[in-house]
């Protein structure tokens, strides 16, 4: 029993697992209960990305909730941002969204959003965990059970939250081509009516809903994003714009047909928001580039490191009351918005940021300092990460640091990020210099602090 109550299914965004496998109908409707029970009734918001999966679980998961009285509002398939936004412009209690976001096609999962809009912490996935394995569950009786009310209307609300934060106009006159990849997802419910409207010429690939993710893998990264960066430059668009599985992130794709990193792209974004609000706060997580820093502090801002996870960005903005967040991951949580990640309010920021600065992506990446990054990965067993960490963390004392998740270590020349993975048996080294040579003095040195207290 003790082992049973110490185990968690949640992971850094929510429950994943493999369908039929760790995922299971009856895991689900289970969970389901557990919610339910966790959000004493209420209204909550159901829906799902577009994996062969979603409806089953969609299905599981409102049986559970309807059992503990909830009514479950039904919203169907669309983008994580989208429900999230919904949740406190409809006044719902919260909301139970089946994805696995950038996972493989085999995966689905959970996560579960507050009534903030916000996906909820780590003590309450805790609180969520023990009425699960302690079956503290709260059924009603056949006349008090909740019912499902199918509610498609959350995507003409999500559309006009983001043009209420944008220039429309100083798009419309541009007329922009772009191409967007949803990669056969809920993105492709959102993004490219959103551009349509404000006046682009919208190019859409792989933007039929399909669970088999036919045309890409749902992460998007230069492996998976071959296809978008050749239709770019092939008719040539101003600019390419792909997202995950959920659309909570964007990647883009520069005129030349150029992937750009997430970092970059966030760079670009941050420096843009700070220009026009300066000396105000951004939160990024230790993994992002310094380059992030050295853009905050170029326009009067402050930068704030987290630890690793999108709900500990969205939940420091929400604290410290910050402008803008980012991932290098290419998640941006513009606050005025949403303190979460949205993927199309990433693309429309960067569309005006293009229409307003007369410049192409290329030219904007250009402009940014530039670092040199090394990242590696070196295997260990995960009863070892604790173990390293502490001597690690010994062996680095006198540095100028951070310790919040694994350490970070700053020099003059640039920083060397040693931390255990969240979810692998590895431990990660990142470093960056503005010399190359010194990026790979730095990956050496950080790659020899984890090897030696293997
Ligand atoms: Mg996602």
């Amino acid at each position: 029993m003790i082992i049973m109550l110490t185990r968690t299914f949640f992971g850094t965004n929510g429950i994943r697992g493999i369908v039929n496998e760790m995922l299971t109908p009856e895991f689900v409707t289970q969970m389901g209960v557990a919610l339910g029970t966790y959000f004493m009734g209420g209204k909550i918001f159901i829906g799902c990305d577009s994996r062969t999966s979603g409806s089953l679980f969609v299905k599981a998961a409102s049986a559970g909730l309807i059992s503990t009285g909830c009514n479950v509002y039904d919203v169907e398939y669309a983008a994580t941002p989208a429900i999230q936004y919904a949740i406190k412009h409809f006044k719902m209690d919260g909301a139970v969204i089946i994805t696995a976001s950038h996972n493989p096609p085999e995966y689905n999962g959970i996560k579960v959003v507050g009534n903030d809009g916000v996906e909820v912490s780590r003590e309450e996935e805790v609180k969520i965990e023990k009425i699960f394995f302690d079956k503290k569950f709260n059924r009603k009786k056949w006349n008090e059970l909740g019912k499902t009310i199918r509610f498609p209307q959350i995507l003409d609300v999500y559309k006009e939250a983001i043009k209420n934060h944008i220039d429309v106009d100083a798009i419309r006159k541009r007329r922009f081509k772009v191409v967007i990849d949803p990669a056969n997802s809920v993105g492709a419910l959102s993004t490219p009516q959103l551009l349509h409207e404000l006046g682009c010429e919208v190019i859409t690939i792989n933007a039929q809903l399909d669970g088999n993710f036919p045309g890409r893998l749902p992460e998007p990264k230069p492996e998976t994003l071959g296809d978008l960066a050749k239709t770019v430059k092939a008719i040539g668009a101003d600019l390419g714009i792909a997202h995950d599985g959920d659309a909570d992130r964007c990647f883009f794709v520069d005129e030349r047909g150029n992937i750009c990193q997430g970092d970059k792209s966030g760079g670009i974004i941050v420096d843009y928001i700070l220009q026009r609000n300066p000396n105000q706060i951004v939160v990024t997580p230790i993994s992002s580039s310094r380059m992030i820093e050295d853009i905050v502090k170029s326009r009067g801002g402050t930068l704030i490191w987290t630890a690793v996870g999108s709900t500990t960005v969205s939940k420091k903005i929400q604290e410290v009351n910050a402008i803008i967040g980012l991932e290098g991951n290419g998640g941006i949580f513009y606050a005025p918005h949403q303190p979460v990640r949205d993927g199309a309010l990433s693309a429309t920021l960067m569309i005006e940021i293009l229409a307003k600065s007369k410049k192409t992506l290329s030219q904007l990446i250009e402009k940014l300092p530039k670092y040199f990054i090394i990242k590696k990965r070196i295997e260990c067993t995960n009863e070892n990460k604790q173990i390293i960490l502490k001597k690690i963390l010994k062996e680095t004392e006198k540095y100028n640091r951070i310790t919040i998740d694994g350490v970070k270590i700053f020099f003059e020349e640039g920083s060397v990020l040693i931390r255990p993975s969240g979810t692998e048996a590895i431990y990660r080294v990142f470093t960056e210099a503005k010399d190359e040579e010194k990026a790979k003095e730095f990956a050496k040195w950080g790659i020899s602090l984890v090897k030696k207290n293997l």
